[in-house]
């Protein structure tokens, strides 16, 4: 549903907000940041700028349900303002829209609760229950598949059911947080012996998140049609793997160790509300595939279901750093690269009755486009190791050094809205222990 907030021609009175690739007044994320003394308190991004939202609460700027939002995201946590759903959600929106405009009468009241984003840290903005890794990208799939079985790249349940496996909620770490390269077991063919030792095949995955809203009681499935309204928001998620620890490891009952040892997320929550202008319909399924099953269709969800998302990924090495050189980008794609839309993706997990709940993370799995300039992994860019890459500073890259660092980037884009960002996604690859 789209309103005022989503105008392009609407201007905050935060100069650095107009224009912003990432936070123009039409965004509005809600997050959890720190000042000095460590705290995490509630705030929205404007530009270079985060409002304070706790002091916005004590100075009594908000009634109704927008107060009602803001209460919920007291404490340090947005656990219980996510539970709350859309409704206040949107009130707080709405108002926020107001009081940071152009014309805003308390522009002069906000200007102390206004910070530097540079001068804060940001935490993850929810304690995360549980976190889910589906494997969505279908093209990822065909790419990781094709090296294991060329003729036969996809198995055959891939086009009937989402797959996806159980992730590690606690090691999941906000933007900025280091990598440490893991210890594990690893087995290289040409070794008839498996070892102990640190991943020599350090990989990215370029996902996307969906934050859980209200979510469902045990033993209730949550029907598709009702899906979108327990996705309280979206982030980019760093699903760091150890190739070889995962070679090793992942038969009979699939990833372990190579993928519990950190996943990085963008830490600003980017709302339903924000991303209106930029829902898309499904892509069409290709001649043949299988329709999906009752349960996951829905035909709304497939006419505005997908998310209108470019998706980059840049890498940062030590030799660029020292030779000054920009991040090399390891590729531009789109979130259209996903077989399952968010919805199905929830619709699914619940089907079974598991319950959701407020602050759990879905990822999506790996998103490929179909040209190899568009790949969400080393593993598919260098052909697994096979055919590294050669970076401006004379480096080459199989999979990730220590120093190396990963950023993910996603901008949402359409002709008459202004455009809007989720904010950065990165993390530096330190040594194993
Ligand atoms: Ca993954």
């Amino acid at each position: 549903m789209q309103d005022h907030t989503h105008l392009a021609s609407r201007r905050s009175f935060v100069a650095s907000a107009n224009g912003h690739p990432d936070f123009p007044i039409q965004n509005l994320p809600l997050g959890i940041f720190a000042l000095h003394d460590g705290t995490g308190r509630a705030g929205v991004a404007i530009g270079d700028m985060i409002l304070d939202l706790d002091a916005v609460l004590a100075a009594g700027l908000l009634d109704g349900a927008a107060e009602e939002a803001a209460a919920a995201a007291e404490g340090g946590v947005l656990n219980e303002l996510l539970a709350l759903g859309g409704g206040p959600r949107r009130a707080l929106r709405l108002r926020l829209f107001d009081l940071l405009s152009e014309d805003s009468t308390e522009r002069a009241r906000l200007a102390g609760m206004l910070h530097r984003a540079a001068d804060c840290t940001l935490h993850l903005p929810a304690r995360i229950g549980d976190y889910t890794d589906f494997y969505a990208g279908i093209q990822h799939a065909t790419n990781v598949g094709a090296l294991f079985r060329p003729d036969n790249p996809l198995l055959p349940n891939y086009k009937y059911v989402p797959i996806g496996y159980h992730g590690r909620a606690s090691s999941v770490v906000p933007s900025g947080h280091p990598v440490r390269r893991p210890n594990g077991q690893r087995k290289p063919a040409t070794e008839t012996t498996p070892s102990f030792g640190p991943s020599r095949n350090l990989d990215y995955e370029l996902e996307l998140g969906l934050w859980i809203g209200p979510g469902n009681a045990l033993g209730e499935p949550i029907p598709i049609a009702q899906a979108t309204e327990h996705i309280a928001g979206f982030c980019l998620l760093n699903d760091w793997s150890a190739r070889d620890i995962q070679g090793w490891e992942y038969q009979p009952l699939g990833p372990f160790l190579a993928k519990n040892f950190c996943s990085t997320v963008s830490p600003w929550v980017i709302t339903p509300e924000a991303m209106a202008p930029f829902r898309r319909a499904q892509a069409k399924r290709p001649e043949g595939d299988p329709k999906p099953m009752d349960y996951l269709w829905d035909e709304r969800d497939q006419a505005h279901g997908a998310l209108e998302l470019e998706l980059e990924v840049f890498l940062l090495t030590p030799g660029l750093r020292e030779k000054g050189l920009p991040p090399h980008r390891l590729s531009r794609g789109h979130a259209s690269g996903l077989y399952w839309t968010p919805a199905q993706l929830v619709a699914h997990h619940a089907c079974g009755g598991c319950n959701l709940q407020p602050g759990d993370l879905l990822g999506t799995g790996t998103i490929s486009s179909a040209s190899e300039d568009g790949f969400g992994s080393l593993l598919e860019i260098t052909r697994g190791g096979k055919q590294p890459v050669t970076l401006a500073s004379g480096e080459t890259r199989r999979f990730l050094e220590d120093g190396d660092e990963i950023v993910l980037q996603a901008r949402a884009r359409r002709a008459g809205f202004a455009g809007i960002g989720f904010g950065e996604c990165r993390g530096v690859v330190t040594p194993a222990p």
